[in-house]
């Protein structure tokens, strides 16, 4: 396994739509892999291929307590979502910005696992949120789109104060 490099904000992978994986093979498993311990490696929740520079419709995720739980999403849909709740997110993309942000508190999607069996899962609260925006990222969409244009040019001026203070 390896870790990756983390494609950061304003590159513009991260503004394109991902393409369906046709075959689960093992050479997207390896990509799984890699990614399962990229996200580990940067402490984050989740990972969608597109932020490892990959154009492809995979996310990882891993929302349990001990961080021990991983899952990959190929070419996840969302079947049902419902309800509201505003929480705090923030994005291995976007180093050192997080954002209130409104999403639904319940979704259900359908997606393949690493052997390309199909497996639905439920989430609510902050699993739900990270499904979205791991989702968000496969379309070519970020979390700061999702915010007020006077909210998102602050996110983006921090953004660029984090990177020259790391640079
Ligand atoms: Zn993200």
């Amino acid at each position: 396994m390896a870790v990756l490099e983390i494609v950061k904000y304003p590159a513009l992978i991260l503004r394109s739509k991902t393409i369906a994986i046709e075959k689960v093979d093992d050479e997207i498993r390896k990509l799984v892999d890699d990614m399962i311990e990229t996200m580990y490696a940067d402490r984050g929740m989740g990972l969608a291929a597109n932020q490892v520079g990959i154009n492809k419709r995979i996310f990882v995720m891993d929302d349990s307590e001990q961080m021990d739980q991983p899952l990959c999403y190929i070419n996840p849909e969302v079947i049902e979502q419902s309800g509201e709740i505003e929480l705090t997110e923030g994005c291995l993309s976007f180093p050192g910005v997080y954002a209130k942000i409104i999403r639904p508190n319940y979704v259900k999607v359908k997606a393949l696992d690493r052997h390309g069996n199909e497996f639905i899962k439920e989430a609510e609260g902050y699993g739900a949120h990270c499904i979205l925006h791991e989702l968000d990222h496969l379309n070519g969409i970020t979390f700061i789109d999702h915010l007020s244009p006077l909210k998102r040019k602050m996110a983006e001026k921090k953004l660029a104060k984090v990177r020259r203070v790391t640079l």
